[in-house]
């Protein structure tokens, strides 16, 4: 059996399968069990601050300071007298201490919830969780988890304290049924290089897994359950060469990135939030070629404010120094919803308000963004970046509002880097077959294969059906790509490639060939992409073959 999911941390994990599911209901009220319910939730406290002391102290070995600094957090939350104080009154109203903890950190959640301030909403998230720390003592949930053999844990999704609690020696890949990319659970899963996947479609989280064998594909983004013996094998070698390329690849840590015969090229990444940063230092990404800034608007309840965006992005400007970072535009719309935009529903959403024209649509939106990243620019090497241009009316449209946004900023004595490189990404036919035009007026361009193959093949890209109908090598695609390439040169324009196609080893003689100027892919692609690199000869390669293959 196999089900897809996303990629949150690349490996393979083959181990039995451990199936956890929070116990959620709560006991109900019975002295004979728990005697004083006020006692009770003293000892739940009691035993969760030793539990948060020791996840602060072996977190400080693993993740480092300032993440471990979580866990001093939940101490002081855990310690609150108000929170102390709501507790006393549920027990008194007649709750059981599960239930009294439960409200009374929702009651608490929900007084910072309402706060239009992001810090604020992130400590409402932490105060439920815990609760839920102090209610999984009472319920033994805590004990639930003892890993004494390789297991891979299925779940809907887990708090990043309880990821922490779990013994990593024998934990070996994590599914997250339902979670997603941005949870805390999935940034330690990344720090922790734990081969992780998460949403899983179709897959009915169920404890008749616990206990037979799986593998996490997370290279692929699959969970594969009772797999055959010729698949445990097949996986078994795919994980060893993996494991054995992981290790030669360190000797590629600081060297350049040049082909075989001297051409040379820089690899960036793409990322989705500031705490991957650490895994682009790690992996010696040469900048940041994709930030996908929607995902900022994705983990937030309403429009995150100048203030929030200005200080993100002044922060992983700071971290990336003097390495380019090139910072994308909200990319909202298709499968990236956000419920607080209010966009209708429609028959094509990928056809349909999204990116540069939702924010033609709710311009103080894009104003809004454009200002924090200008705020941002003096802290590092800022570039931008616009998603889905089809015209020249949509360049306009956004150089009328940076024009608008440096006004401004002048005029508020608020400095800025004039000298922002503004480009946009080729990902739509129109682009690719206008670039000559679109060349003049604009810095860079940055061809996203994931759409271009899409709108190029008229292919749904998270259609599951069509992966083994369409080839995303496909010549009319190479052809758009070689022309855009070609195009942005003419101009004395750079061209980059970050779409998923940016680093795949059977593409990038092609690629290297045709002189893209960046290739940016995931941060655990980095040195492989700069090995492979390195054994390419372009003046070898037959660049006709990429582009009439008969
Ligand atoms: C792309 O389309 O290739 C791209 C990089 O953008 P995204 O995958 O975020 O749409
Ligand atoms: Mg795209």
């Amino acid at each position: 059996m196999q089900y897809k999911g996303r990629i949150i941390f690349e490996g393979y994990a083959l181990a039995d399968i451990l199936v956890y599911e929070e116990v959620n209901k709560s006991r109900q009220k019975n002295f004979d069990q728990g005697g004083d319910e006020y006692e009770r939730f003293v000892y739940a406290r009691t035993s969760a601050l030793k539990s948060f002391d020791e996840l602060y102290q072996s977190a400080l070995k693993t993740v480092g300071e300032e993440k471990a600094a979580l866990f001093q957090t939940y101490r002081l939350m855990a310690e609150d007298l108000d929170f102390e104080d709501l507790v006393r009154s549920n027990i008194n109203e007649g709750q059981t201490a599960e239930d009294a903890i439960t409200n009374a950190s929702k009651q608490i959640a929900d007084s910072f919830a309402v706060l239009d301030d992001e810090y604020m909403k992130q400590r409402a998230i932490d105060v439920v969780e815990v609760g839920k720390n102090l209610v999984n003592v009472l319920l033994g949930n805590n004990e639930l988890i003892n890993l004494n053999k390789p297991t891979i844990l299925i779940c809907n999704d887990l708090a990043a304290s309880f990821l922490m609690k779990l013994n990593r020696t024998f934990l070996k890949g994590l599914v997250l049924v339902n979670g997603n990319e941005n949870s805390h659970v999935a940034i330690f899963a990344r720090t922790l290089e734990l081969p992780t996947i998460c949403g899983v479609s179709n897959f009915n989280l169920s404890s008749a897994y616990t206990g037979r064998k799986g593998v996490v594909d997370a290279i692929k983004g699959r969970l594969i359950i009772d797999p055959s013996q010729d698949e445990l094998d097949n996986y078994n070698r795919l994980a060893q060469d993996y494991l054995n390329e992981n290790g030669l690849l360190k000797q590629y840590v600081g060297k350049p990135t040049v082909t075989k015969d001297g051409v040379k090229l820089k690899i960036y990444t793409n990322i989705a939030s500031a705490l991957e940063i650490e895994n682009v230092k790690k992996n010696d990404g040469e900048g940041i070629g994709l930030f996908r800034s929607e995902f900022i608007y994705l983990g937030s309840k309403n429009y995150p404010s100048e203030d929030f965006q200005f200080n993100y992005y002044r922060e992983v400007l700071e971290e990336m120094g003097k390495k380019e970072v090139v910072i994308r535009t909200i990319d909202i719309g298709a499968d990236k919803k956000v419920p607080y935009f209010k966009l209708a529903k429609e028959d094509n959403p990928a056809l349909g308000l999204r990116s540069i024209r939702i924010c033609r649509k709710q311009p103080e939106v894009f104003y809004t963004q454009l200002r924090a990243l200008y705020r941002a620019s003096v802290y590092g090497n800022l570039s931008i970046m616009i998603p889905m241009i089809v015209s020249i009316v949509e360049v306009n449209f956004y150089k009328d509002m940076i024009k608008k946004v440096k006004e401004d900023l002048k005029r508020d004595n608020i400095p800025f880097n004039d000298k922002v490189k503004v480009g946009i990404m080729i990902e739509t036919p129109a682009a690719a077959i206008m670039s000559d035009d679109l060349a003049k007026h604009v810095d860079f361009f940055s061809i996203g294969t994931n759409d271009l193959f899409q709108y190029t093949l008229a292919c749904d890209r998270l259609n599951p059906a069509l992966n083994d109908v369409f080839n995303k090598k496909h010549y009319a695609v190479m052809r758009l790509i070689k022309m855009t390439v070609d195009n942005a040169h003419k101009a004395g324009i750079t061209c980059s490639m970050c779409g998923e196609l940016a680093r795949d080893p059977e593409m990038l003689p092609f690629f290297a060939a045709i002189h893209i100027d960046e290739l940016s892919c995931s941060c655990a692609y980095v040195l492989k992409t700069r090995k492979a690199l390195a054994e390419i000869d372009t003046q070898k390669v037959d660049i006709k073959q990429y582009l009439d293959p008969k």
